[in-house]
């Protein structure tokens, strides 16, 4: 079913559902083209559809090999439309959950392919916001490279901020996707652009290990994570990549690296990556307690064998979102937690990546471990208080009184 979006173009068939609308396969004056269309609530908010046309010039004004395009904005009746370049492939959400893992050599070249596309973009003072798998696309028509990688291009520039801001978003809420957000936007500080350089460095990293660095769990316990904990080396990364991930992942802003200098020591590091395996690393620790493990299966359905798990809350984009078909994360509108709170709890919730083969929490393997681990030590205390019993009887069988009774013996005897 063909649908017109403004006097220019023809949506064809939809391509796929994201949080803000639904993106759909069209054709322009210059050939096939990608048609976002807006949700219905957001086109019709006009102080939104303001902030769009007032964007025009910074949204349309990226032009990059690995950046997404946007060459026109459509406001059109109740249609709100950004018509993008058509990338024919998928997303990296798609190929990471479908491999689980990449090989260092492909992972090492999307992202320094983004990196690439961050440079340009930074340049022109643009910073992203909300750099994530689901925003990278895979071009599976164009030439493969290094490590049969296909072209990566990020897309989405700009739009996280402009609908989250500003009615929607007060100052002291928080604009993003929980996993990928940079500590200091959780301390309330005003995101630049090494914002996008941590958020692409936890890709990089979930690339590498299947898993971001400190997501699982409630989105406050991620976020207070970003503030609080360190990353947990990879087991058998290579150091000098290794090196290049801690500093982008650096609290510090200023310590992290610039996009064009993240891309070109990215791209040093590929020749000796060629050939390597996917790291051999297992789902980290959740950080739950068995029972809190428990409860957490008890209160979800049973994921079937095979299927994805899902390991991040899902938090809509704006109040009333409504689910995509792609059953995706997206980003986050939350409050500022307060210093205190960030301070508070963190103890405990670092998700320490496995090494391969150990048991994972929760599992079956794991409970029996941890059944064995309550019996020995439920016998141990047995035994301990048998003994403590019997040296107690032993000393106190002189004057043939019971030690442990000693606290009642000693209370005032009532008149
Ligand atoms: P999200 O809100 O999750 O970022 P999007 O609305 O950007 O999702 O995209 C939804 C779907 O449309 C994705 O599966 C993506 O692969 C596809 N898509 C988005 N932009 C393009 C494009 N320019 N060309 C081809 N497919 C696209």
């Amino acid at each position: 079913m063909a649908r017109k979006i403004g006097s220019r173009y023809t949506a064809h068939q939809i391509l796929g559902r994201g949080s803000a609308g639904t993106v759909w396969l069209g054709e322009g004056p210059e050939g096939p083209v990608a048609i976002k269309l807006l949700r219905e609530d957001l086109a019709s908010d006009q102080e939104l559809v303001g902030r769009f046309v007032q964007e025009r010039t910074a949204l349309l004004g990226l032009e990059h090999p690995h950046v997404v395009s946007v060459r026109d904005l459509v406001v059109d009746g109740n249609d709100l439309a950004l018509v993008m370049d058509l990338v024919r492939g998928t997303d990296l959400r798609t190929r990471l959950d479908r491999e689980r893992r990449l090989a260092p050599e492909a992972a090492v070249a999307i992202a320094a392919d983004v990196a690439d596309g961050l440079a340009a973009a930074h340049a022109a003072g643009v910073v992203h916001r909300d750099v994530k798998p689901e925003n990278v696309l895979l071009d599976m028509q164009g030439p493969l490279g290094p490590g049969g990688s296909h072209r990566a291009l990020l897309t989405d520039f700009g739009v996280a901020k402009l609908i989250d801001t500003p009615r929607r978003t007060r100052a002291t809420k928080i604009i993003g996707t929980p996993d990928y957000l940079a500590p200091e936007i959780v301390e309330g500080l005003p995101p630049r652009a090494s914002v996008d350089i941590y958020a692409l460095a936890t890709v990089l990293y979930e690339l590498l290990a299947g898993f971001t660095p400190f997501g699982g769990g409630h989105p406050g316990a991620v976020l207070r994570r970003h503030v609080t904990e360190t990353v947990v080396p990879l087991p058998g990364i290579p150091d000098e990549l290794w090196q290049l991930l801690v500093q982008c992942l650096a609290k510090a802003p200023a310590s992290r690296l610039r996009a064009s200098e993240l891309a070109a020591r990215l791209r040093e590091l590929l020749p000796m990556l060629a050939g390597m395996p996917p790291l051999d690393v297992d789902e980290p620790d959740t950080g739950l307690t068995e029972e809190a493990a428990e409860d957490d299966r008890a209160s979800g359905p049973v994921p079937a064998a095979g299927a994805p798990v899902r390991r991040r809350g899902a938090v809509p984009l704006v109040p009333g979102a409504r689910p995509t078909d792609s059953n995706r994360d997206t980003h986050t509108s939350m409050r500022v937690p307060a210093p205190d709170e960030l301070a508070g709890g963190a103890r405990g919730t670092a998700r320490a990546p496995r090494a391969a083969g150990a048991p994972r929490p929760g599992s079956a393997r794991n409970r029996a471990i941890t059944r064995r681990r309550r019996l020995t030590l439920a016998v141990a205390a047995v035994v301990l208080a048998t003994a403590a019993g019997v040296g107690a009887w032993l000393a106190g069988s002189d004057d043939g009184t019971d030690p442990s009774q000693d606290t009642e013996k000693s209370a005032p005897a009532t008149p």
